[in-house]
């Protein structure tokens, strides 16, 4: 039976629920007097229901379809402005026990090279990471309860937030690691975790039984009732997602939403982020083997269909997007992007031919970051690296107290300008620090308040301050 504030997985995403509303979907999707009273409801920008946002995900109607664009291009400006965070994932092993079909670290390709990095060679990491401008990290791991123990998780984060090399430091350690225990959780909330990420897979429970074969994450029920252990263990920000390709994209996309609504109806706060990978090429993984695959176009009216349903959640695009999906998506809803990315174990300090590396997928969008900064301000974006809600103790429900009523812009605006500002003086190639100059001449003429602060604030950074907190 489907129930939203149960937390038992299969109530909260129940099977029946999501198939009764793809039915009413389909029923619907031509109903254009419905669709535009959901159409009316999504401009007020509180979101909607998994219901009403999948009939509008199954509408293929041309007009209807511009609309929604329109209304997931408006609201994204509302919310977030032109402000897009950039991240980096960082790592730290491929060892895991799981037999995930689709994933190169599953436990019998025994061609992929196995890693785990060292504290030290986390230190070489980290260097090289900092050395490029980045400031919030995305840690991933394979699930191995030997060699990847939350022990060595917890000393990484550790090792990771220490290093202050040059002008630079990791504000924010995101993890993305197996689901875990209360206890666990609490650990790494106590470690200063940013968000806690673990990505669905897929919300059908008999598909992702198959697609699990083997291993603790064949457990459909452990792997989907992890958010609800980590917001018991203290995580209060938490990122969902979907692994598109696995499965058919409309039953993922109900799973995902009536996921949100489930940590809303119980936690008082959805989901921190949520984001949006597609399946890729990888060592052993030929992604034409999946049925389910999507197009750029149908993953572009997924990313819009989000951002309507629920306006404030952060929206996170990788590299494993090309750089021409990434700027479409950028104006539908995206507020977070992957630069300049390595996705083996160790390639930030020691890059390696693709053929014998560790990586867990190619990436399309191969380019720097300071390339990635310089093409994101050409296109009108204000790159940031802005991690002050977490350095301030805004998370969870005290940040989306603040992002509901639309006012994140007066923390993230002026952050935005001013970690630019570091991020060009410290790293910026001289094209980039060109064009990011004139962009904070103009961000400045703009802003309404704290204009003043900002300005004395940009005045110390010239002078090398760097311990503002951002
Ligand atoms: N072991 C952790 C877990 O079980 O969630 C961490 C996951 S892994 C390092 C991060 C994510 O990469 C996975 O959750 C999966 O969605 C994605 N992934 C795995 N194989 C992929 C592939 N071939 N192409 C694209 N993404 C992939």
């Amino acid at each position: 039976m489907y129930n939203p504030k149960s937390h038992k997985a299969e109530e909260f995403i129940s099977h029946q629920e999501i198939l009764e509303t793809l039915k009413y979907a389909d029923d619907n999707k031509n109903n254009r007097e419905l669709i535009e009273q959901i159409l009316q409801k999504a401009s007020k920008a509180k979101g909607l229901t998994h219901r009403e946002a999948s009939v509008l995900l199954a509408c293929d109607d041309k007009n209807v379809n511009e609309k929604i664009f329109a209304l997931a291009r408006q609201i994204k400006q509302d919310y977030y402005g032109n402000r897009i965070v950039l991240f980096a994932p960082l790592y730290l092993s491929n060892y895991c026990v799981n037999g995930c079909v689709y994933c190169p670290y599953h436990k019998k390709n025994s061609h992929i090279p196995r890693k785990k990095l060292s504290q030290e060679e986390i230190r070489q990491e980290v260097i090289a990471l900092q050395d490029m401008g980045h400031k919030r990290l995305a840690i991933e791991a394979g699930e191995d309860p030997v060699n990847n123990p939350i022990e060595y998780i917890l000393d990484s984060i550790k090792t990771i937030y220490s290093i202050k090399h040059k002008n630079g430091s990791i504000r924010r350690v995101n993890v993305n690691i197996a689901a875990t225990t209360v206890e666990n959780y609490k650990k790494l909330h106590d470690a200063g975790i940013g968000t806690y990420i673990l990505f669905q897979e897929t919300y059908n429970k008999e598909s992702y039984e198959k697609l699990h074969p083997t291993g603790p994450k064949h457990n459909y029920a452990y792997h989907t009732e992890a958010m609800d252990r980590a917001m018991q263990g203290g995580i209060d920000d938490v990122g969902l997602g979907v692994l598109y390709g696995l499965e058919s994209y409309r039953y993922e996309f109900t799973g995902l939403l009536m996921h949100a609504e489930h940590l809303e109806a119980v936690f008082g706060v959805g989901p921190h982020t949520i984001s949006v990978p597609r399946i890729k090429k990888a060592d052993d993984i030929d992604p034409d083997e999946f049925d389910n695959g999507i197009d750029d176009d149908t993953f572009a009216k997924i990313v819009a269909c989000i951002r309507i349903a629920v306006p404030y959640t952060g929206m996170i695009v990788s590299t494993r997007e090309s750089a021409e999906c990434r700027e479409k998506v950028l104006s539908l809803g995206i507020s977070q992007i992957s630069g300049g990315s390595k996705t083996s174990v160790g390639g930030y300090f020691n890059p390696m031919p693709e053929k014998d590396n560790s990586a867990q997928f190619d990436v399309s969008d191969r380019r720097s970051l300071d390339d990635v900064i310089k093409w994101l301000i050409e296109i009108g974006y204000l790159p940031s690296f802005c991690t002050a809600c977490y350095g301030s103790g805004r998370t969870g429900d005290r940040f989306m107290e603040i992002c509901k009523s639309q006012q994140i812009h007066n923390f993230c605006q002026p952050n935005a300008i001013m970690t630019l500002k570091e991020y060009l003086l410290d790293y910026a190639s001289d094209a980039t620090r060109a064009v990011g100059e004139k962009l904070i001449k103009n961000e400045l003429e703009s802003l309404t308040g704290l204009k003043d602060t900002v300005c004395k604030n940009l005045e110390k950074i010239e002078c090398g301050k760097r311990d503002i907190k951002f």
